[in-house]
């Protein structure tokens, strides 16, 4: 059978090579000049910076995407290092200390910190606990088959009825049960920023698992109870190695993957999948498509409206998206280390979460003064820089579309705002910049080709219902950020290999 993927991020990657491994006649359309979607590498004047993704979960040999490469053959063709990170607050830094203080150091460092909090301290990081092995049984679900699935399931719905109570609660609702102090509340809630989802709309019980302690310090044991702890990894010389290993699996096996194609069309008639038009005009016909990318543009644009039965439309016209990013990627001339020690750290200049991403949705971007993150991707592969230099990555989330004018008009003036709120952490880092790339969200909305850009695809709000992988079309399949899965590297890699073997037995 033939199939058309469109789209080369790691979503239309990985069904590429499921499919060529099922013996599929496999083509890749990907309108950009260069494969990957936002997990690209972009290079410059001897520098390399990743285009989004950073500390990776999912990729320890017993996570999800790890599995599913192991599955593919390929994991081994990719260096994956374990690291940790920083939190940095107005008021106070969370770096782990010098001298390993057990699992549960941050927990003794908040309570020193907030000793009016200590007993809200013990039942949170109870919760963390069941939380984690929940996290963990529901990994184990995922891979498990025949009988051992029943007794899973019947495990974890035991375990979900010890917090039956707060399913429904919202992020903020689980930090006023168990905090009283705002400070405290961001630190638990601040990765949400990241997200753009306010506290008041995101899952209560999410908030443990975007707070895994292992992210704060790799010397906390993994063994929990039901499985491990997830791990965050970087990617040995660039995430565009991690797209590599799976665009090399679909060449070696004769797939193709043929850049600066856009698709312009699905074509469908009587509800079946024909095949695709490209923006030359050319027709390519098909037996299946699966399609990434946008929601709008697959559905609305490529597809048509008039193809779709009325309740996808309104469940696309409900979906909300994430907020979108400003970029600045610079290599500068001298080493940075005594400013931040690890590649990675979040500096979070507001404890208003919930504020801050109202007003970003408003179109009110903060220039860079309410936080930022910056990355130093040489320091984990000292080769993305010249030597003796480094590349360095400043990112904030931003409006899509702003209020005061628009990204063309500001872009520089916005850039440079942003690298001097990040010369508070690093000194004299303007006067070191030896060349620099900006991404706008315009910029990313060209590189993706999506209609509007957020930068994670959907929001994770607890109302959300993206659309799924099968759709009412016959023959066309919705993969990547924007689909059933969600976003993040693993969950897309995850999600369409579960889309891929649902198709492969919707065929068997
Ligand atoms: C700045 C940033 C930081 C991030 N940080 C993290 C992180 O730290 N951890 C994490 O797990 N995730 C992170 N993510 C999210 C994660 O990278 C994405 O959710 C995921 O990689 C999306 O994969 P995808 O295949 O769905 O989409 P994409 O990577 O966007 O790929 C879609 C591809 O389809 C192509 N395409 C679209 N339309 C057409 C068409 N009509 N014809 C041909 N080709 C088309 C596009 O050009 C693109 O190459 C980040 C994302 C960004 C942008």
């Amino acid at each position: 059978m033939k199939v058309i993927i469109i789209g080369s991020g790691l979503s239309g990657l990985t069904a590429g090579a499921y499919l060529i491994s099922e013996g599929y006649d496999v083509i890749i359309y990907e309108q950009n000049d260069l494969i990957g979607g936002v997990t690209a590498t972009i290079r410059k004047d001897g520098f390399s910076w990743d285009l989004g993704p950073l500390l990776l979960d999912g990729f320890a040999p017993y996570e999800s995407a790890a599995k599913t490469m192991k599955e593919l053959d390929i994991y081994d063709h990719v260096e994956f290092i374990r690291d940790d990170r920083g939190q940095s607050f107005p008021d106070f830094d969370i770096w782990k200390p010098e001298k390993y203080e057990g699992p549960l150091w941050r927990k003794s460092f908040f309570t020193r910190l907030f000793p009016e909090e200590k007993e809200g301290l013990n039942d949170y990081y109870k919760l963390y606990d069941k939380m984690m092995n929940i996290l963990a049984l529901g990994d184990k679900l995922d891979w498990a088959k025949g009988l051992k699935t029943f007794f899973l399931k019947i495990k974890l719905y035991l375990k979900l009825l010890t917090i039956f109570k707060k399913l429904k609660w919202s992020a903020q609702e689980l930090m006023d049960y168990y905090f009283s102090n705002d400070k405290l509340k961001a630190v638990f809630t601040g990765i949400l920023a990241d997200f753009v989802v306010k506290p008041s709309e995101f899952p209560g019980l999410g908030v443990p698992t975007v707070n895994v302690e292992s992210a704060f310090d790799i010397r906390i044991p993994l063994d929990i109870k039901e499985g491990k702890l997830p791990t965050y990894h970087y990617i040995k010389g660039g995430c565009q190695n991690l797209v590599d290993a799976f665009a090399d699996k679909i060449l070696s096996q004769g797939g193709k993957i043929e850049t600066n194609k856009l698709v312009k069309k699905i074509i469908v008639e009587n509800n079946i999948i024909k095949g695709v038009q490209l923006e030359d005009g050319e027709i390519i016909s098909s037996d299946l498509v699966i399609a990434s990318g946008g929601i709008q543009k697959v559905f609305y644009d490529q597809v048509g409206k008039d193809k779709l039965p009325q309740s996808l439309i309104e469940q696309i016209e409900k979906i909300v998206y994430m907020g979108s990013v400003l970029m600045v990627h610079i290599g500068i001339d001298f080493d940075p280390s005594s400013f931040q020690k690890k590649p990675l750290c979040y500096y979070y200049r507001t404890y208003d979460i919930e504020t801050s991403i109202e007003e970003c949705r408003e179109g009110i971007y903060h220039e860079g003064k309410e936080g930022f993150l910056i990355y130093i991707p040489s320091f984990h592969t000292p080769e993305m820089a010249p030597e003796g230099k480094h590349a360095i990555t400043i990112y904030t989330i931003a409006p899509y579309r702003l209020k005061d004018r628009n990204w063309d008009k500001r872009r520089e003036e916005l850039a440079e705002k942003l690298l001097i709120e990040a010369e508070k952490i690093i000194p004299n880092l303007r006067k070191g910049i030896e060349t620099k790339i900006i991404m706008t969200p315009y910029d990313f909305e060209k590189r993706i080709n999506v209609l509007r850009h957020s930068f994670g695809g959907t929001a994770p709000t607890m109302s959300q219902n993206n659309p799924s992988h099968r759709t009412p079309i016959n023959g066309l399949w919705y993969i990547g950020a924007y689909s059933e899965s969600g976003g993040g590297v693993a969950g897309v890699i995850n999600g369409t290999r579960k889309a891929i073997k649902q198709l492969l037995e919707n065929f068997q």
